[in-house]
C-alpha cells in the first residue's frame, strides 16, 4: 500500500514577489538514489531556477513503478544525459529511471524498483547551501522487510582450511573498459582498487596467506562490454572452492563532491560475512581515519554469489577532492592495505574459527 506523506518545508514566499517566482519553472539539475539505511531508498529529484509547491508534485506507485509527476518543470540536463545517478549500495533496488516531458512544463519521471515498495514518503527540502545542495523533491521508498533466512548463514566453504594456509580472494573492482567512477581530477577507481589490492596482496602473501586474484592488471575479467552479471560472476568463479574470504574493493561515488568516508557491506543474511566487513570497517577507520559511513547489509552481486564469508568496501569517495588525493597516494594506498592484512588476521584468530 501507497501512504503519501506531503511535507512541504519551503518557507513563505514574500507574497508580492510570489507571483512571478511560482510561475518560473524550475528546472531539473539531477537525480541521485542512494540506500539511507537498510530499509529505505532515498531519491532526491534536485532543482533550480523556479519554485515547487506540494500542488506541484505527485506520485503514484504500482508494480515496482514509482511515477512523479512535477508540474512546472523543465526536464533541463537530466533529459539529455544519463539521467540518474544511481550509487552502488541502490543498484540492487534500482533497476531503471526513465525522464520524459510529458507535456509543456510537465516532467515524468518514473523509477523501475526491482520490488513494490512498503510506501513511499515526499518530501519538499529548500536548497543547503553549506552543503551546496539545490532544492530537492526528496522520495524515501520504504522496502518490504524480508525475514533473514537463519539456513543461508553458513556454507561448507565457511569452514576454514585447517590442511594448509588460508585462502584468500581479493577483487580488485572494476578495470579495463570498466573505469568504475572517475573523480575530479581523473583518478579513476580502477587503478585505485587495484593499487590497494595489489599491495594487500603483498602483505597478506608475506603473512603466510595464500592470495588469489580476481585480477593484476587492467582487465576486465571476463571480457569487455559484457553484461555486469557476466563480468561479476567471473570474478566470483575466481575463487577456488577452499577459499575462506573474498574481498571486493571499490571506491565511492556521489555527484555533490563533499561527500566523504569509508564504508563496507556484507550480503543481509551472511553471519560470517558480517564479521569480516566488521573488522575490515574498523581497522580502515582506525588506519584510513575517514569518516566512518558504517557497516551495512546489501545485496551486491559479487557478496551474495560467493560461496565463503565476503565483504565489498568503499574505501572512500573518489568524488570528494581530498579524498580523491589520499586515494591516489601510495603512502594512504599502503595504509588501506595494512588495514586489509590485519582485518583478515583477525578473522583468523577470533571468533574460535581456528
Ligand atoms: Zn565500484
Amino acid at each position: 500500500m501507497l501512504r503519501k506523506i506531503l511535507t512541504c518545508l519551503c518557507m513563505l514566499l514574500v507574497l508580492t514577489c510570489a507571483a512571478t517566482v511560482s510561475a518560473k519553472p524550475a528546472e531539473l539539475t539531477g537525480i541521485n538514489a542512494f540506500d539511507l539505511d537498510n530499509e529505505t531508498l532515498r531519491i532526491e529529484i534536485s532543482y533550480r531556477g523556479g519554485k515547487l509547491f506540494d500542488d506541484n508534485v505527485s506520485i503514484d506507485e504500482s508494480s515496482g513503478i514509482v511515477r512523479v509527476d512535477m508540474e512546472n518543470t523543465l526536464p533541463g540536463r537530466i533529459s539529455r544525459a544519463s539521467g540518474a545517478q544511481i550509487q552502488d549500495d541502490a543498484k540492487n533496488f534500482v533497476e531503471k529511471v526513465l525522464v520524459n516531458e510529458t507535456a509543456a512544463r510537465h516532467t515524468r519521471i518514473q523509477i523501475f524498483l526491482a520490488d513494490s515498495p512498503d510506501a513511499v514518503n515526499l518530501s519538499l527540502e529548500p536548497a543547503d547551501s553549506s552543503e551546496k545542495k539545490d532544492a530537492r523533491v526528496v522520495l524515501d521508498v520504504k522496502k518490504v522487510y524480508v525475514e533473514p533466512d537463519p539456513n543461508a548463514n553458513f556454507s561448507p566453504y565457511e569452514i576454514p582450511n585447517r590442511s594448509g594456509r588460508h585462502v584468500i580472494v581479493i577483487d580488485p573492482g572494476h578495470g579495463g573498459s570498466d573505469a568504475g567512477a572517475i573523480g575530479p581530477t581523473g583518478v579513476t577507481e580502477k587503478s585505485v582498487s587495484l593499487a590497494v589490492s595489489l599491495k594487500a596482496q603483498q602483505l597478506l602473501t608475506a603473512k603466510g596467506y595464500n592470495v588469489v586474484m580476481t585480477r593484476t592488471t587492467d582487465v576486465d575479467v571476463a571480457a569487455p562490454g559484457v553484461p555486469d552479471g557476466v563480468e561479476l560472476q567471473a570474478r566470483v568463479d575466481k575463487a577456488p572452492p577452499n577459499a575462506e574470504i573474498f574481498i571486493s574493493v571499490h571506491c565511492n561515488a556521489f555527484s555533490n563532491g563533499n561527500a566523504n568516508g569509508m564504508e563496507t557491506f556484507h550480503a543481509p543474511t551472511a553471519v560470517q560475512g558480517k564479521r569480516l566487513a566488521t573488522l575490515l570497517n574498523e581497522e580502515l577507520e582506525r588506519l584510513g581515519g575517514l569518516n566512518n559511513r558504517g557497516v551495512k547489509g546489501a545485496r551486491f552481486y559479487v557478496m551474495t554469489h560467493s560461496k565463503c564469508a565476503a565483504s565489498l568496501i568503499e574505501l572512500g569517495f573518489i568524488t570528494n577532492p581530498r579524498e580523491e588525493q589520499l586515494l591516489a597516494s601510495s603512502d594512504y594506498q599502503y595504509k588501506l592495505a595494512q588495514a586489509i592484512t590485519n582485518a583478515v588476521n583477525r578473522y583468523f584468530s577470533q571468533g574460535g574459527l581456528d
